[in-house]
């Protein structure tokens, strides 16, 4: 059968990931990878889930097994909104201000369908995260990239830009502003406070929403904590995506979207063409995990295995890398990812060939940009490899980079 004459324009569209192209390498015998973003397994508190998944089977059957209610498990938003309230100082939150979806990945999938037009623009950050790109990408949206720096977006380029769509009449085309505030995928980056509070301030300037993502804030292995858009904006300006993906487990798939009522009534009803309800099976398990457990102390552990892997990373950067002229890295205050920057004119997926030789994998910085640009940078992360593994495949890569410098 000709399928193709079948597709719509969007089915024809759709192409598979480069991320998942390149992961294919990572598994070959002997290869180090620093490709991967997901949590290591050893993180995940198996005991403690089978022990209330099987609480929850044989004593909740009748909700857990049953269909939900799309805006989600009503016991873990109270867990949740508890839980924001004493990390971040959240306040006036109640179940109206959320709704859970299956990943912050749908969320991403829901704001493409409740905000995004095909003549809509989103500022977003260059470097973009891939998932968001190509859940905004299927709507057909305009981007408006805004370069990342080591303390968040390029603020004085985000003024101009929103200046100049002023000047054209443009902005009621922008939907929203676009950031991860903290530990970027896959920059690495956290925005300043400073930033923080401009970003704001333009925001309310030409009256745009903020949509933040922040899956790796409580990944925090030094530094402080610096107050999420949510907390700092006047409430109804920010849709705050959250997830317990990096946290518990990303295989429970339980994201959460916050916001003003009226918006998240929105995301209830296009959730519901989506998938009727997230799993209430997971969520009340997440639900009763929060009630039984104290999350931070829980992710204690996660994070100082995560901050060695990562100080590992940093000390053979400093051995390997800092030999070769011009290249710069991140230093991660948190999360899963590094950013590693080449000299001008190198281009990290041509090299690719000559790491693949080589067995070290990354994922080349071109796979990030809003415009298929040729990049010298690329995403590293810290969060799977062992320290042995972490030191070889950053001298292994440091040999890749010389070598393709000479060709
Ligand atoms: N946003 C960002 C910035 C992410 O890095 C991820 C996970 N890689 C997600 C959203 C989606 O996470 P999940 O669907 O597992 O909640």
């Amino acid at each position: 059968m000709n399928y193709k004459e079948k597709y719509s324009r969007l089915g024809k569209s759709l192409r598979s990931s480069l991320i998942r192209e390149l992961l294919k390498y990572a598994s070959i015998p002997n290869a180090i990878s620093f490709g991967g973003g997901v949590p290591d397994p050893e993180t995940f508190p198996r005991r403690e889930l089978s022990q209330i998944a099987a609480e929850v089977i044989e004593k909740e059957y009748a909700y857990v097994l049953q269909y939900s209610t799309t805006e989600g498990d009503p016991e873990l938003a109270k867990q949740m909104i508890n839980l924001l309230e004493r990390l971040y100082g959240f306040d006036n939150l109640n179940e109206d201000n959320i709704m859970f979806t299956t990943g912050s990945q749908q969320a991403l999938e829901l704001v493409g369908k409740i905000f995004l037009d095909e003549d809509s623009i989103a500022i977003v950050e260059d470097p973009f995260y891939l998932g968001a790109a190509s859940a905004f990408r299927m709507r057909n949206a305009k981007f408006i990239p805004i370069p990342l720096e080591d303390d968040g977006m390029n603020v004085d380029l985000l003024e101009k830009r929103l200046h100049e769509l002023d000047n054209k009449g443009l902005i009621p085309k922008v939907k929203f502003i676009y950031v991860i505030p903290n530990f970027h995928n896959p920059a690495g980056v956290t925005v300043s406070f400073e930033k923080r509070k401009k970003i704001i301030e333009l925001a309310e300037k030409y009256d745009l929403l903020i949509l933040e993502d922040d899956p790796y804030g409580l990944l925090r292995f030094e530094g402080e904590h610096i107050p999420s858009f949510f907390k700092l904006a006047e409430r109804g300006r920010v849709v705050l995506l959250n997830t317990f993906s990096k946290i518990l487990a990303p295989g429970l798939r339980i994201g959460a979207v916050l916001g003003d009522k009226e918006i998240i009534r929105k995301f209830v009803l296009a959730k519901q063409g989506t998938d009727l309800c997230s799993s209430a099976l997971t969520q009340r398990i997440a639900a009763r995990y929060l009630e039984r457990y104290d999350l931070v102390q829980q992710i204690a552990p996660t994070i100082k295995l995560y901050k060695s892997k990562k100080d590992v990373m940093m000390k053979a950067f400093d051995e390997y890398f800092s030999k070769i002229n011009g290249i710069k890295w991140i230093n991660p205050h948190g999360g899963l990812f590094t950013w590693v920057t080449l000299p001008e004119g190198f281009d990290t997926m041509e090299m690719f060939e000559i790491a693949k030789k080589k067995l070290v994998f990354y994922i080349p910085g071109q796979a990030f940009t809003p415009d298929d640009r040729v990049s010298p940078s690329m995403r590293m992360s810290f969060c799977l490899p062992s320290h042995e593994k972490i030191i070889e495949g950053v001298k292994r890569l440091s040999e890749v980079i010389v070598e393709y410098g000479k060709s």
